[in-house]
């Protein structure tokens, strides 16, 4: 099995919001950051993978198993990680394991302990005790305990100090280093997806904006430059989320766009620069 997560024509509607026609999917041993401003259907779209919210239509299958019909496989093989934790907050280390790992045949003792050791995690600390990075590793240690194949965060860096993000996204990169793994992380840092990221998922309000390698995604646009008099009725109808300043403008393109417009200044299209520009005010990129 090449993939690790299959998501076809997933779809949800809330009233005021539509998660329409979801479908992307993530190979084994790949990192996928799945990105859009806040209200896009990020956290909808992990729900419904792991079937904590029920979908209007579509279909998921995580590590080849149905998430619905065969729910139990799916379960044994997903880890998922949300920015609170779903621990008693009056449990101590230990009997979280004890309560956790009755979930899991293959639960391994010896690694919990070991990964608990590497994290700093002391067995005896209650979970309100924690950080909330450290919460985090707790859910990372249980996960990786089951040997969980594909492993799901939602914003698993947001409220982290930059060496608490740094050492996450370190394990998470060790974690698909053995071609065997898989993880899928929301985030709205996407510092996150330029170091970590090989795939890239971009929801917008509800709508699949892109969906490949983060190569092709930066590769698909550019950020063009220009004097007032170059900003011309034909470049303006192809130009996304343009900044006028007093001397030119500033906006983002479609590299197939450009051919016709050869002679402006132009640069490559960062991460950041693609959701900044597809979501300036008032504009819904389409
Ligand atoms: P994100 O994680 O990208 O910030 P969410 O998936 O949390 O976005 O939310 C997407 C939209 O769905 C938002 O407009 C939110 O208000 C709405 N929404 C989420 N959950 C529910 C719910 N249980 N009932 C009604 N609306 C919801
Ligand atoms: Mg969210």
């Amino acid at each position: 099995m090449d993939n690790f997560l299959e998501v076809s024509n997933l779809s949800k509607s809330f009233s005021g919001f539509w998660l329409q026609n979801i479908s992307f999917s993530l190979p084994k041993g790949y990192i996928m950051g799945l990105i859009g401003p806040n209200g896009s259907g990020k956290t909808t779209t992990i729900k419904l993978i792991l079937n904590m919210l029920k979908r209007d239509n579509g279909e998921v299958k995580v590590v080849g198993f149905d998430n619905i019909t065969d729910e139990k496989a799916a379960k044994a093989n997903v880890g998922a990680v949300f920015d609170t934790n779903y621990f008693c907050d009056e449990w101590t280390v230990t009997q979280v394991e004890a309560a956790v790992s009755v979930f899991y045949k293959n639960w391994d003792k010896n690694k919990f302990s070991e990964l608990l050791k590497r994290f700093h995690i002391a067995p005896t600390k209650k979970v309100k005790e924690l950080s909330k990075g450290m919460q985090m590793k707790l859910m990372i240690a249980c996960a990786f305990s089951y040997d969980a194949k594909l492993l799901i965060l939602d914003e698993p860096t947001s409220g982290l100090d930059p060496v608490s993000r740094d050492e996450l996204l370190k394990i998470l990169s060790e974690y698909i280093e053995d071609g065997e793994h898989s993880v899928l992380f929301s985030t709205h840092i996407t510092g996150d997806l330029e170091r970590t990221a090989d795939y890239i998922t971009y929801i917008n309000y509800g709508k699949l904006f892109f969906s490949g390698s983060k190569d092709e995604f930066t590769d698909m646009f550019r950020i063009v430059k220009g004097g007032r008099n170059e900003l011309t009725f034909n470049l303006s109808e192809k130009l996304i989320g343009v900044r006028n300043f007093s001397t030119g403008f500033e906006a983002l393109i479609r590299a197939d766009d450009l051919k016709q417009f050869s002679h402006l200044d132009v640069e490559p299209a960062t991460i950041d620069d693609i959701v900044v520009f597809t979501n300036q005010e008032g504009e819904h990129y389409e």
